[in-house]
């Protein structure tokens, strides 16, 4: 089955802000590649080890989970689509926090951040369709102007022109 196009862009847009809520940083940039395919290039799941500290590993599980969510929000019928290496790559987090039995918990916690960041994540998916590609700064940067300082507006097109 094909994922729209909006729900994948939701579906990435949900991790890199989960992410960057949940642990400062949103850890790289997200893409849309073609019409049915998912960027995660250095995305949260990219490079995780056990010897991360216990914190990263929790924000690396809240985001996996934020994914599906955000996914699921957009269109109930997606159910888990694309979300087996998302659910892996918590699974494995979780083994090393020995906190294997408080996956529903943590699916429950990364449903409350969704809610909470919903605006955030709804316009980082809408620029990540129209721009295919954000990095970091883009996607930090965008999260804090819809959640209260609207002039950071202004410093995303002068970081995006200072970029070309
Ligand atoms: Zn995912």
């Amino acid at each position: 089955m094909q994922t729209c196009t909006n729900t994948i862009a939701h579906h990435e847009a949900a991790h890199a802000v989960i992410m960057y809520r949940v642990a400062g940083f949103t850890g790289g940039q997200i893409a849309i590649l073609h019409n049915d395919e998912r960027g995660r290039l250095g995305i949260a799941l990219h490079g995780v080890s056990d010897s991360e500290n216990t914190e990263h590993l929790k924000a690396v599980v809240l985001s996996c989970y934020a994914g599906g969510i955000a996914q699921r929000k957009c269109d109930p019928k997606e159910g888990t689509n694309g979300c087996e290496i998302d659910d892996q790559v918590a699974r494995k987090c979780l083994g090393w926090l020995r906190e294997l039995n408080l996956e529903p918990y943590y699916r429950d916690q990364a449903a409350v951040l969704v809610e909470k960041h919903w605006s955030e994540i709804s316009t980082v998916a809408e620029q990540l369709r129209n721009r295919k590609i954000l990095d970091e700064t883009e996607v930090e940067t965008i999260s804090d102007a819809v959640s209260g300082d609207p002039e950071l507006w202004g410093l995303l097109e002068r970081f995006r022109l200072a970029k070309k």
